[in-house]
């Protein structure tokens, strides 16, 4: 495996897999690498000849007083693991190559930005817009693999991709999760103990939405206020930061469960934001 920080390089090598008409993968991550991003990992392999990743803690995708500091880091581990996992090339760039003095542009996709993560944490979406544009350029991959644990920043990449003409295809792939249920997680190392055992119950929660839309409930507000209510009795030492019931591709809040519905939750523990998702049919 080679690893590569220069973004010339990483292009150079990616564009003449492309121009020898040699097909890739790519699996932009931040790192700290679990079993849901070497899930991706695994698609790529198998389904393109040849599987690059990236590293990078992006910063314009942290708002202030949010974890870029001390977002979990782990390089030594993160190439083994990549390695192990048959990507042919890693592409750990530093912070000052990929926005480099002067970097003045900004991507920004509206409508579908508006609500969940996007109303908690404004311009999140701008910095993912523009750094996925920069890897998908540098890239350039046949396919480029996303997981749907993080359900918006797909969207918005498929948006994203879709209006710019990008010639990639995107492909989402399902969200891994601890044998009680908690998604894997980069930021679940933050959890304490007490926090890490109460986790599960955002899964649950999930999961009593489903079954009340199995059973016929049609009301996006019933749903939610029963999910609402779970949190509240088995989740005492975190906070809600929204539940909402929306389109799975336009991210708009729906009228009524038994058509296309996407539950979405983020929930705040002691020192981390966790997110989570299920579609309700
Ligand atoms: P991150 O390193 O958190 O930015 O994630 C990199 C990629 O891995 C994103 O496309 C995520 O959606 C995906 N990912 C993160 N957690 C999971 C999970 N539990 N299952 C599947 N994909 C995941």
């Amino acid at each position: 495996m080679q690893i590569i920080t220069s973004p010339k390089e990483f292009q150079s090598l990616c564009w003449s897999w492309r121009a020898q008409g040699v097909t890739s993968a790519f699996v932009p991550t931040m790192g700290y690498l679990h079993q849901g991003h070497l899930s991706l990992l695994e698609w790529g392999r198998s389904n393109a000849q040849k599987l690059a990743a990236s590293i990078f803690v992006n910063p314009t995708q942290f708002g202030p007083g949010e974890d870029l500091s001390r977002y979990p880091r782990d390089a030594e581990g993160d190439a083994a693991k990549a390695r192990d996992a048959g990507v042919d090339v890693l592409f750990m760039p530093e912070p000052a190559a990929m926005y480099p003095s002067g970097f003045a542009t900004s991507v920004s996709v509206s409508g579908l930005t508006g609500g969940l993560c996007g109303r908690s944490r404004p311009g999140h979406f701008d910095g993912v817009a523009v750094v996925v544009t920069k890897l998908l350029m540098l890239s350039m991959p046949t396919t480029a693999v996303f997981g749907q644990k993080d359900w918006q920043q797909l969207a918005v990449i498929r948006r994203m991709v879709a209006d710019l003409d990008i010639p990639v295809a995107i492909e989402g792939r399902p969200i891994l999760r601890e044998d009680d249920g908690l998604a894997l997680s980069s930021r679940n190392v933050y959890l304490t103990p007490e926090e890490r055992a109460q986790a599960p119950e955002i899964h649950k929660g999930l999961l009593l939405a489903r079954e009340m839309a199995a059973d016929g409930e049609r009301s996006p507000r019933k749903v939610l206020a029963a999910v609402a209510d779970h949190y509240r009795a088995k989740l005492p030492g975190a906070s809600v930061d929204y539940i909402e019931c929306v389109h799975p591709e336009t991210i708009q809040p729906v009228g009524d469960v038994a058509g296309p519905a996407l539950l979405a939750v983020a929930v705040k523990f002691s020192g981390a934001r966790l997110i989570d998702n299920m579609l309700l049919h």
